[in-house]
């Protein structure tokens, strides 16, 4: 009994049971070391709970629709951010593939670099692909709410949080028309940005 009470205590501390319970089973989730991330340099905590979820596309790399695909994608990101932008990591918290697979970027707790000065009060979803004139698919559509649900669950996305497109807050064509105008039907979109 003892014992049970021990693992009780320490799972409930280390989070042992899968962070994943409420994506699963439609959803993978992916973390950094399961696309083989490099380590990062840039570790800036994110101030939780934040007001805003940003919504991104990659416009390049291309959409990947494969799990290996979407790894190349993920390293690529990352090497890109880290060599050639210097920012001490992939700059998205999370990215999504093709069929609704979820990989860790920064992941909840550390602030990206994604959207300038919503940076700060956002976590920042990116849909691999270039969704200008294409939709993305429904699964990753789907995967993106189940995300943004599972951030709102474990206290890290406010219940009453904003969703806006990165050309919201940046001029940017980001996350394309296309996907922007999927976004804007959503609940929790709102028409402004602003940081007070
Ligand atoms: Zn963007």
């Amino acid at each position: 009994m003892l014992s049970k009470v021990v693992f009780l205590v320490v799972c409930a501390s280390v989070n042992c049971f899968p962070r994943l319970t409420s994506l699963q089973p439609r959803f993978s989730f992916y973390t950094r070391s399961d696309w083989h991330a490099q380590p990062a340099t840039d570790l800036t905590p994110l101030s939780t709970p934040v007001p805003y979820v940003i919504i991104h596309h990659t416009y390049k790399p291309d959409a990947c629709t494969s799990h290996q695909e979407c790894i190349t994608a993920m390293q690529s990101m990352q090497r890109y951010h880290m060599e050639s932008l210097d920012w001490g990591d992939i700059g998205y918290n999370f990215c999504i593939g093709n069929s609704g697979d979820i990989y860790e970027g920064r992941g909840w707790e550390r602030k990206g670099i994604h959207a300038g000065k919503a940076n700060d009060v956002s976590i920042g979803i990116c849909l691999i692909g270039d969704w200008r004139v294409d939709q993305p698919p429904q699964e990753m559509l789907e995967a993106t709410k189940a995300l943004i649900q599972m951030g709102v669950d474990k206290g890290i996305i406010s219940p009453d949080y904003k969703l806006v497109g990165h050309n919201q807050v940046m001029a940017t064509q980001c996350p394309g028309t296309a996907l922007f105008d999927i976004i804007s039907k959503w609940d929790h979109f709102s028409n402004k940005f602003s940081v007070a």
